[in-house]
């Protein structure tokens, strides 16, 4: 599924579309800045010219294994050097990668490699505390090759020592801009992740428009603290945004404060994009640091939606300014720009980065609904997907019969054009035929002095079809239920919106980015 001719045309007249394959860009920012610093990984530093370099080689090596244009590889790689050097080998090459996120497990990998009927996968040895050699062994039976990167002693026969798959460059065919470069992975909160196609073109696009609104230029220095396998620290701007300008990518192998703080200060980073639960350590952090974070210009936080009074917070506590995202690995992207006024820096998502960007709010009976009330968001445009890959049945319904993605997103949109996120149509808890929306309670918890973080989900109830239940983490002394009901009263919440059940948590299950995983908190409250 693609867009249609039409609208392809109109994408490339505008110039959204250049024509251009992810390696040639690449090559095209390595010829301009050959000496510069592309990224730093640990204690190993990589000019352009040497990324280069070395992307060509692993291409020619990822094809003297036996890996072709089009084959699909599984990367399930954390925030590694050689997580780069695959990226940029298989693209070249016109491989596919499936980037996985590292916290993924048996379950999702093996899905992964089953449905893109992958030719290898991708691992390190061990990570974390995790043995990924255990998995690549339960998963090695789905794809002709497993890859390892080390440290790699012992390594089992069936693998292989990702260091030798390394050639003299030679030319390869060149892979189809307009054609998927890589699959992504859909980051619901539920089920197992649907794989997302991104052609050269759009992900370019994707990648040059989010620099540009993030102010990154050759003196910029990205720190990815997120896994960089997502779509949020690879291409938004991420560090191919980064690398777009002619910046310098730092890698972190964590994104807690130990581990980002000193960074920052040896690197002198300027630019990273943090999910709020993150924002709100290190904002925490920052008040005791010894560490000097003034070289940090902008903070972007998105992926899931940050309370308003927690981005008030972000200036005085970091030093830098906030901006704002709210974005899919399907596509659009919403920023808050530089240059906003603070209060739509702190109470919206911001709006979309492309004038081509088609955004429709809806009712469920699919009428568009007027500025300022709630319905779900609808989005077609130069960087959104028309279908996930290999999934017919699921783009029936994901997508409109004229080719608007459902984002499965509650927003409203302010008179000034932005957007701001309520919640997801599916995250409505249906209480004896009452609809309470989860974000709605949430936001009125997390406004009570006591709590902290505070997630909404449903339990079944005989009575009721389903309950009310309140996780919160509490960042002091617990409050009972019974305030907690009254404080909502008194913010003006229905009587049936109000919780009946409080758990209280030491910290709330998070998703493989770092998002509040809904599904597993049902689980733990459900056992309790
Ligand atoms: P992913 O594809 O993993 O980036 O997940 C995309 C989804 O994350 C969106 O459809 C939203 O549900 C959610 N999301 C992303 N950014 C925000 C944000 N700033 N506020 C609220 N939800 C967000």
């Amino acid at each position: 599924m693609t867009w249609p001719e039409e609208l392809a045309e109109r994408y490339r007249r505008e110039g959204y579309w250049r024509g251009l394959t992810l390696g040639e860009a690449f090559r095209d920012w390595a010829r301009a800045r050959p000496a510069a610093t592309a990224l730093v990984a640990g204690a190993r530093r990589w000019t352009y010219a040497e990324l280069d370099h070395a992307a060509d080689r692993m291409a020619a090596g990822l094809a003297a294994r036996g890996i072709e244009p089009g084959d699909r590889i599984v990367v399930h790689l954390p925030n590694t050097a050689e997580f780069v050097l695959v990226l940029l080998g298989a693209v070249r090459l016109g491989a596919l990668p499936i980037l996985a996120l590292p916290a993924h497990r048996s379950a999702e990998i093996v899905h992964l490699c089953r449905h893109g009927e992958a030719a290898a996968y991708v691992a390190p040895a061990s990570f974390g505390g995790f043995d990924y050699l255990a998995l690549a062994d339960q998963v090695r039976s789905e794809v002709r090759q497993v890859l390892v990167a080390g440290p790699t002693e012992d390594l089992p026969s069936w693998a292989v020592d990702l260091a030798e798959v390394d050639a003299e460059p030679r030319d390869l065919p060149r892979p189809d801009p307009g054609a998927p470069a890589l699959l992504l992975l859909s980051g619901g909160t539920t089920g197992l992740p649907k794989l997302i196609p991104r052609t050269h073109d759009d992900y370019l696009y994707n990648a040059r428009v989010s620099a540009q609104l993030t102010g990154l230029g050759p003196h910029s220095v990205y720190l990815a603290s997120l896994p960089v396998a997502h779509n949020f620290p690879l291409a938004s701007p991420g560090a191919l945004g980064t690398w777009s300008e002619g910046g310098t990518v730092v890698l972190a192998r964590s994104p807690g404060p130990p581990e980002t703080f000193p960074l920052i200060e040896r690197e002198g980073v300027t630019h990273t994009a943090l999910v709020p639960a993150l924002a709100l350590l290190w904002m925490e952090a920052a008040a005791y640091t010894r560490r000097d974070l003034s070289s940090l210009t902008l903070l972007q936080v998105g992926g899931s939606r940050i309370k308003d009074e927690d981005a008030r917070r972000v200036t005085p506590a970091l030093g830098c300014a906030l901006q704002q995202a709210f974005g899919m690995a399907e596509g659009l992207i919403c920023f808050t720009r530089l240059d906003d006024p603070e209060h739509i820096v702190h109470t919206t998502q911001g709006s979309p980065v492309c004038p081509d960007d088609e955004i429709r709010v809806v009712s469920p009976d699919g009428a568009d609904v007027p500025d300022g009330e709630v319905g779900e968001l609808l989005v077609r445009g130069p960087y959104t997907i028309r279908g996930y890959y290999r999934a017919a049945e699921h783009n029936a319904t994901a997508f409109t019969t004229d080719g608007f993605y459902r984002t499965g997103d509650l927003v409203s949109r302010t008179p000034s054009g932005q957007l701001v996120v309520q919640g997801r149509v599916k995250d409505t808890i249906i209480r004896a035929g009452e609809n309470v929306s989860a974000e709605e309670v949430e936001a009125g918890l997390c406004a009570h002095p006591a709590v902290r973080e505070a997630a909404v989900v449903s339990l079944t109830d005989p009575a009721m079809g389903e309950l009310v239940c309140a996780a919160v983490v509490f960042g002091g002394p617990p409050v009972e239920l019974s305030e907690l009901r009254d404080f909502l009263r008194h913010r003006g919440l229905a009587e049936f919106k109000l919780p009946e059940r409080l758990a209280v948590l030491g910290e709330l299950p998070l998703t493989a980015i770092g998002k509040y995983d809904k599904k597993r908190l049902q689980a733990r409250i459900g056992q309790d």
